[in-house]
């Protein structure tokens, strides 16, 4: 019921304020009702993501994922509690951090850690997906799914989402691997918009992409805002939803959330984001286009629905 994501763009942070930033941004959603909450951040993985290693590294150890079923600090506890247990370092510093998080108000599947969100794409969390809405078609895509090889491990409707994302990113990867071309993360994402059905804001991590988010909606809201470094809070809004903010590389500091209350004590530089447009956050800068089905479907090197 309330989806939120925090990425800093070239400004360090400890995973312990990465922590703080996503658990307020749910506090804050807290209003919208919810019956489980869920984060998902980066492990201390390869230097890629220290301070000293420039953003866009390579792959290094699957994002972790956090679920619970009740109230968000009941998941604020667990994570805690789990950093302990683990000798996760909260002083580990990221130059450059995807984090996203979500409240559940369950419409298919009842509230329990496993059907709470992020839902994954399987073993790795190759991809992983924060969803408010309902997917009407996530029958036959599961159905579909479950022939090409997919295990299924909630009850929801979204998860067909993440597991969708990882069918697309391999066909198309495998397509264009010839032409040495690389598949961006926003080409898998309108790929799975081409295919589901339903209503929905979106947001995007994946293990494949670090530093990057995707997100996107029909039917759901969601706002983008953005901070940059030093900036305290100024009044602005952004105009066109054609634009692209920020390619100045300057440090920045994005949020996505289905509400702007959770995310003007970091910005009020917010800007909404219509039905069938796609938001990609990456290196310091944040597109958004129009998702256009036909041009998508027609456009070269896009794999068949899975039949
Ligand atoms: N339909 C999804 C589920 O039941 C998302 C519900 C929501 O918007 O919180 O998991």
């Amino acid at each position: 019921c309330g989806i939120f994501a925090y990425i800093n763009c070239n400004v360090p942070r400890e995973r312990r304020h990465i922590l703080e930033v996503l658990f307020n941004g749910l506090r804050r959603l807290e209003y919208r009702g919810y019956d489980s909450a869920g984060i998902s951040i980066d492990s201390d993985n390869d230097d890629d993501h220290h301070v000293d290693v420039k953003e866009g590294g390579g792959q290094g150890l699957p994002p972790l994922v956090f679920r619970e079923e009740g109230k968000i600090e009941k998941l604020v506890t667990s994570v805690y509690q789990e950093v302990d247990a683990t000798d996760l370092n909260l002083e580990f510093l990221f130059m450059s951090h995807a984090g996203i998080a979500h409240t559940r108000w369950a419409t298919h599947g009842p509230p329990s850690p496993r059907n709470g969100h992020p839902q994954s794409s399987g073993e790795g969390h190759e991809f992983l997906v924060v969803h408010n809405g309902i997917i009407t078609n996530f029958m036959v895509l599961k159905e579909t799914l479950v022939r090409h090889g997919f295990v299924f491990e909630s009850d929801t409707d979204t998860e067909v989402i993440p597991k969708l994302a990882k069918f697309v990113y391999d066909s198309l990867t495998a397509e264009t691997e010839s032409s040495g071309e690389a598949v961006k993360f926003s080409q898998v994402v309108m790929e799975v918009m081409r295919q589901i059905e339903g209503a929905y804001a979106l947001i995007f991590k994946s293990s494949h992409y670090p530093n990057e988010l995707v997100a996107c909606k029909c039917g759901s809201p969601l706002l983008l805002g953005v901070k940059e470094c030093g900036e305290e809070n100024k009044r602005g809004a952004f105009v066109s939803s054609e634009l692209t903010l920020a390619k100045d590389g300057k440090p920045k500091e994005f949020f996505l959330a289905s509400d702007a209350s959770a995310m003007v004590e970091h910005t009020k530089k917010v800007m909404v984001i219509e039905d069938n447009e796609v938001v990609h956050v990456r290196n310091g800068s944040a597109s958004v286009f129009k998702f256009e089905r036909e041009k998508i479907q027609n456009s070269r090197g896009m794999p068949r629905p899975p039949s």
